[in-house]
């Protein structure tokens, strides 16, 4: 596959999902802020596509998706890694990676999960100051189940969409 080399974020299993949107994400425009503190720091949790508040740390989706529903669980504090957490938001980010995972498998019916850190720029991390935890929803024969037309892979799902339907599942 030409864009093994554009996804730094692999982990086990998500090599051979094709997510050609993920080039948007390669080719932005370097902004230097943390789009983890922006989105946190914002009143617009719609708009942010924040899924849910906890006390220390909340839940997001990512705007450049292996797959329909990856999001993602970091604290609110700018930090690196798990070392620099302390252990209320270390608790909180495994109860909130348990609980995504009762929502993604309720509201989307998904069968079954990547979840992991990628720490350290050598290791894929695409925000390295801020830590945050991806989780990634799959389904069976989810490499393959989108025909790709004409070089384009449909997104199966708006943002906005996906955030209208998974909001209310986090805070019921
Ligand atoms: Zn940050």
């Amino acid at each position: 596959m030409k864009d093994d080399a554009v996804q730094p974020d692999d982990g086990v299993g998500l090599r051979r999902l094709w997510a050609p949107w993920r080039m948007q994400y390669i080719h932005r425009p370097k902004k230097g802020g943390c789009f983890l503190c922006e989105a946190f720091s914002s009143q617009d949790d719609r708009s942010q596509l924040i899924l849910y508040r906890g006390n220390s740390c909340g839940v997001i989706l990512n705007r450049y998706p292996y797959n329909n529903g990856h999001l993602m669980i970091a604290p609110y504090r700018h930090v690196p890694d798990l070392d620099a957490m302390n252990p209320e938001e270390r608790h909180e980010m495994i109860d909130l990676l348990s609980r995504s995972i009762q929502v993604l498998r309720r509201t989307m019916s998904a069968e079954g999960f990547n979840a992991g850190l990628n720490l350290g720029e050598c290791a894929g991390a695409g925000l390295p100051g801020h830590v945050h935890l991806h989780l990634v929803p799959r389904w069976t024969g989810d490499t393959n189940f989108m025909p790709v037309v004409g070089g384009t892979k449909v997104i199966p799902q708006s943002l906005d969409d996906l955030w209208q339907q998974l909001h209310p599942a986090f805070v019921s």
